[in-house]
């Protein structure tokens, strides 16, 4: 028999109400043992929630005043009988709760163990409890949304149905090759091709997502470059609104990296201010500068801070040419004292294409346009995530991947004329390999990995 655990589900910290969960065969009778109160737990209903006192039955002590919540297994989130202990939010009372379980027989959970009981019980499948790792984790309002659609199972029905379709396209082939003299029906080796293609289009729309549904999910990296002085941390504060970045007019002093999180248009951006890149022999500032290189490389977007009164620089030159494949939004800053005409001349000579916005970080002038320069650039504009299936996870979006390959392998060989009895087997991958999504067919340490990325409590 599983044990019964036990986990405070709420945040550490002081709050009104702390709540502790049990989960597990023996939660209502370890609830009953430290429950003082009129109600007999034991026999209650499911659903129902009781007033009374937490109680040391050792030394007949109360220890806080409390609600206990009783939901017997399988209506439950475990799908185990749970009971859930609404006392107050003080640090040691929840504590001394949660102490106080664990010695009448339960055992401290593990990070993740509640989901993975929910998943082993069949109350979610793989893709919908990892959707909650990512409502708990989302950044931003789209994050959710995002992950929201992943729990109503739109990811996990799909899945079922390729299978399915999958699954009968084998079936037909291993019919074929086990009778081959039996009067069945068959499919030709075209009509094989053409169901493979179907489902292999299915899921390339479906990566189409991938892009879309990772800046969401993880957000969408943005390094602010430039030289020193041009106004970067300004700007850094105008997108953040508030002024958490140092603005000083020293050259060079922003010399640490400093990250920040925004939202803009309900996704998601980490926003990297990066220190002036230069040539440089400082150590310190050196191993600075490789890692500003480092964050460009990365970056989705780079928003290229110049100022806009003066005229391009050497060193900006120099350094454009490094991000010359990159997504980058050219920014003439300090709008307020003019713009050089040279300057615009120049950018035009670079691309002619380049995005260039007149902006003032001081002013915060021209910050809204800028934002919604990103969404466009970055989303083409469209940021609804609709009811159709969006992918986000990487591991998700790896094993489509690896079936995208079985399909064509699938393809190649009926081409080369391969006989079917080795073509279906990149077919019986690729079911394998999607019903991983769900968790049908993994093994214990992918699964052990997986919730292990859980908070506690979760
Ligand atoms: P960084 O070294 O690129 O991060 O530049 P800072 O943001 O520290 O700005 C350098 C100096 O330029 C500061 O004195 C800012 O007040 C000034 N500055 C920044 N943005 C503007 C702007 O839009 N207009 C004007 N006139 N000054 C600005």
């Amino acid at each position: 028999m599983e044990d019964t655990i036990a986990a405070v589900v709420t945040a550490a910290g002081e709050s009104s109400v702390g709540i502790i969960r049990l989960s597990g065969a023996d939660a209502l009778k370890i609830a009953s043992n430290v429950y003082h109160g009129k109600a007999d737990l034991i026999n209650a209903p499911s659903h129902t929630i009781h007033y009374g006192h937490v109680y040391d039955p050792k030394n007949d002590k109360i220890i806080d005043e409390a609600l206990f919540m009783l939901m017997r297994g399988p209506r439950s989130f475990t799908g185990e009988d749970v009971v859930e202990i609404q006392c107050h939010g003080g640090i040691l009372v929840v504590r001394n709760v949660l102490q106080l379980v664990l010695a009448n027989g339960a055992r401290l959970a593990e990070q993740g163990e509640y989901s993975k009981r929910a998943f082993l019980n069949g109350r979610l499948d793989l893709a919908q409890a990892e959707s909650i790792m990512d409502i708990v984790q989302a950044r931003s309002d789209k994050g959710i949304d995002l992950a929201l659609n992943q729990l109503n199972g739109n990811l996990s029905d799909m899945v079922r149905v390729l299978r399915q379709d999958l699954l009968e396209l084998v079936a037909f082939i291993q019919a074929d090759i086990d009778y081959p003299d039996d009067d069945i029906e068959r499919l030709s080796l075209n009509e094989m091709e053409d169901r493979v293609e179907v489902i292999k289009t299915k899921i390339e729309k479906v990566l189409l997502t991938a892009k879309k549904g990772k800046m969401i999910k993880d957000g969408l990296k943005v390094v602010i470059a430039g030289q020193p002085n041009v106004g970067k941390s300004s700007l850094m504060n105008a997108l953040l609104g508030t002024n958490r970045a140092i603005v000083t007019n020293i050259p060079g002093t922003t010399r640490d990296f400093i990250e920040e999180y925004l939202q803009i248009g309900g996704i998601p951006v980490k926003l990297i201010d990066t220190a002036g890149i230069r040539e440089t022999d400082n150590i310190v500032e050196k191993i600075g500068v490789d890692k500003a290189h480092e964050f460009l490389e990365s970056a989705d977007l780079i928003l290229y801070v110049l100022d806009g009164s003066q005229s391009l620089q050497e060193k900006d030159k120099n350094l454009l040419d490094n991000i010359a494949d990159k997504q980058v939004i050219f920014l003439l800053n300090k709008q307020d004292l003019g713009i050089s005409s040279q300057l615009k001349d120049e950018l035009n000579i670079i691309k002619k294409e380049n995005i260039v916005l007149e902006i003032s970080a001081m002013e915060e002038r021209g910050i809204t346009e800028l934002e919604q320069k990103i969404i466009d650039l970055c989303f083409a504009g469209d940021l609804t995530i609709s009811n159709t299936v969006t992918v986000s996870n990487a591991r998700h979006i790896q094993i489509l991947e690896d079936c995208l390959n079985h399909f064509q392998g699938f393809l190649n060989g009926a081409r080369l004329g391969l006989s079917v009895d080795f073509l279906v087997i990149d077919l019986q991958n690729a079911w394998e390999k999607l019903g991983k999504i769900i968790g049908e067919s993994v093994e214990e340490d992918l699964l052990n990995q997986i919730f292990s990325q859980f908070c506690l409590g979760k």
